[in-house]
């Protein structure tokens, strides 16, 4: 009898997926190469979107009116299930793969600090093996319904996918699955923060610092007082809320002038979108009052915003059965042997912080998990999942699909224990067999819990009656406005 009509689907998406492993690392290779940031990531997008027209995808580029974002579609009518893939760099990871010490290639460059080369990837891997698998049954068991991949840019400080959500690219969708590349195993079970970003800047008059000052009007003194006053108002805030700012432009580096014009961006987050408003009208308010100090003028735009992350578990239940059955990744002697050179250049408080990460994605159960994960270099076995209410202390343009979509995401096992995000021991790893079999099992849980939702329909309606429950008490509105657009890192 023909094995590709009994065995059962976790073991034919395994052979499927493990078919064109080469070709998924070789993409994910490609895209580590490129190493492009936030809606610059012509060639990853290219890579990414060329391979799933090649696989028999029909796709749509510059979706959403984001020139790097497109979708691949395979199959028709509902239900219509999306796999999430990113592909953004970081600015100043430049790192040698594989290396086990901080090396960059190039001073200054770019890195897949955060491992979405491996993301992008592991969910075109994922919707392809869903292709595949849909094809060999398409004679016997002929299942309806959709998979679709969503090249999703600009994920680092870009909120792509929270502009694609408000552009309607989701509304059809009925559940949505992702991944991300961690030190673990874990279903992604958290809330994470709300975020909204904005620069201010400000707009003085320049005169000889020393001749004529009392002349100017310092836009760099409205920076500084304004930051005085925003850290002022840290204790008056909700104990969730959290703001960083950066001062983008000095107005010059002469002291002997007086800066006519700076700018500072700030990110406020809370757990609860109407908390992160609030903090950014007092926010504004505190740039109305700098400039009132010192005789500027001040100028808000907004950047970008995201929602926290709903996590649905039903989907999330669902995706912890699929990771079971196909397990955690398995590693040979000498990835073994790099991940214990990796693990003795993390410190006993990147260890602690995994640690802290597992236990507040897998809840209680997950404590005595993590006490056995002592003197680990790296892990080889799936956390134990329970629906967790800890809060994620970062955020995701997930996030805003999750307000849309039912969706589910996980971590799979890419780096040595200890190994924090946005850090050369990502990069490094990214670009090994490490990153590549944490890639290769994230595919095969992603592409597993799409398969059980187009053949057990009564799920996906129970994680839909989820989303819709909440979302009736408390309706989702893109925190984006209307009129602001995408902006690249470098603007
Ligand atoms: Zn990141
Ligand atoms: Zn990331």
């Amino acid at each position: 009898m023909d094995a590709t009509a009994t065995d059962s689907p976790t073991r034919r998406l395994d052979v499927l997926i493990e078919a064109k492993r080469d070709r998924f690392i070789d993409y994910a290779n490609q895209v580590w190469e490129y190493a492009e940031t936030r809606f610059e990531e012509t060639r990853s997008a290219k890579t990414l979107s060329d391979a799933l027209e090649a696989e028999g995808f029909q796709v749509e580029r510059g979706i959403a009116g984001i020139e790097t974002a497109f979708v691949a579609s395979y199959g028709s009518g509902k239900p219509v299930i999306a796999l999430l893939g990113e592909y953004d760099a970081l600015a100043g990871l430049s790192q040698r793969g594989e290396s086990s010490e901080a090396e960059p290639l190039v001073a200054d460059g770019n890195g897949h600090g955060c491992g979405h080369n491996l993301l992008g990837v592991a969910a075109l891997a994922g919707a392809v093996g869903v292709r595949d698998y849909l094809e060999e049954r398409r004679s016997t068991h002929g299942l309806p319904g959709t998979v679709r991949f969503y090249g999703c840019p600009g994920e680092e400080g870009g909120s792509g996918k929270t502009f694609m959500v408000r552009e309607g690219v989701f509304d059809d969708v009925d559940a949505a699955l992702t991944w991300h590349p961690q030190a673990f195993n874990a279903i992604f079970s958290t809330p994470t923060l709300a975020n909204i970003q904005a620069y201010f800047r400000f707009k003085g008059t320049a005169a000889h610092a020393a001749n004529s000052p009392h002349l100017g009007r310092s836009a760099l003194d409205a920076v500084e007082l304004m930051n005085v006053g925003a850290n002022y108002l840290r204790e008056h805030v909700v104990p969730d809320a959290r703001f960083h700012y950066s001062i983008t432009r000095t107005g010059g580096a002469s002291p002997n002038v007086v800066q006519a014009e700076a700018e500072v961006l700030y990110l406020m987050r809370a757990r609860r979108m109407a908390d992160v408003q609030a903090i950014f009208e007092r926010i504004q308010k505190i740039a109305q009052g700098a400039a009132m100090m010192t005789g500027t003028e001040v100028e808000m735009v907004f950047d970008k915003a995201c929602s926290g992350y709903r996590p649905n578990r039903t989907l999330e239940r669902l995706m912890q059965a699929q990771f079971e059955a196909f397990g955690a990744p398995r590693h040979d002697e000498k990835e073994k042997a790099y991940a214990e050179r990796i693990h003795s250049t993390v410190s006993e408080d990147d260890l602690r912080t995994t640690y802290a990460n597992i236990v507040s994605a897998g809840g209680e159960a997950a404590e005595a998990y993590v006490d056995e994960l002592d003197g680990k270099a790296l892990v080889d076995d799936l956390a134990p999942y329970s629906a967790s209410e800890a809060l994620m202390y970062g955020s995701t343009d997930v996030g805003d699909v999750s307000w849309v979509v039912p969706t589910a995401q996980c971590y799979v096992n890419c780096f040595a224990l200890g190994t924090p995000l946005h850090t050369w021991q990502v990069v490094a790893q990214g670009r090994s067999s490490l990153g590549h079999k944490g890639m290769l099992q994230a595919a095969k849980v992603m592409a597993g819990t799409a398969v059980a939702l187009l053949e057990t329909p009564a799920t996906l309606a129970e994680a839909q009656e989820e989303l819709g429950s909440a979302t009736r008490r408390q309706p989702y509105c893109c925190p984006i406005p209307e009129d602001v657009t995408p902006s690249p890192l470098k603007g």
